[in-house]
Parts: C-alpha cells; sequence; structure tokens
C-alpha cells in the first residue's frame, strides 16, 4: 500500500451506530423537507444533508467546525469522507 492512510480515523470516538435517521435536523428547523441523502459525522453525531441536497448541511457543518469526517446515514450504506484528505477513509 502507498496510499497515506488518513490521519482523522484513528482520533474518532466509537460512537454506536445510531440506525437510519430521518431527517436533517437543520432542514427540519428551517422548515426544509427536500434533503437528498443524510450524512452522519463520526466526531460528533451530528446528521447532516448531501452536497446533492440544496442546503449542504453537511458541507457547512465541516465548514463551521472541522469535524472531518462523516459516513453515510443511509441505509445499507458505510463508507466514510474525510473532508480534510477529500476522499472514501
Ligand atoms: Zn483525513
Ligand atoms: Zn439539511
Ligand atoms: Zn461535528
Amino acid at each position: 500500500m502507498t496510499v497515506a492512510t488518513c490521519a482523522h480515523v484513528k482520533d474518532l470516538p466509537a460512537l454506536p451506530d445510531p440506525g437510519v435517521p430521518d431527517s436533517c435536523p437543520a432542514c427540519v428547523m428551517a422548515g426544509l423537507t427536500n434533503w437528498v441523502h443524510l450524512r452522519m459525522f463520526l466526531t460528533c453525531g451530528q446528521i447532516g444533508c448531501c452536497d446533492s441536497s440544496t442546503p449542504r448541511h453537511a458541507s457547512n457543518h465541516y465548514e463551521q467546525t472541522g469535524h472531518a469526517v462523516m459516513r453515510s446515514a443511509e441505509k445499507g450504506e458505510s463508507w466514510r469522507w474525510c473532508y480534510v484528505d477529500q476522499r472514501i477513509v
């Protein structure tokens, strides 16, 4: 393996799998219901909507907090994405 591992993953707390969340809390607070996919931050458990959703709450959360790694919160998906490394980790 020549690919460097993501330095952010190893610092993450062991969060329990939340199951499949059914809404983006920031969208709900804003009165929106048209999020596309949901993402969960592994640092803090925050749920946010993906970049295909107009408000892009997941990206906003990264920009505001620097929390680097999120996972898909879609049923059957378990991939993780590091915003800092810009790749699946
Ligand atoms: Zn990383
Ligand atoms: Zn949202
Ligand atoms: Zn966070």
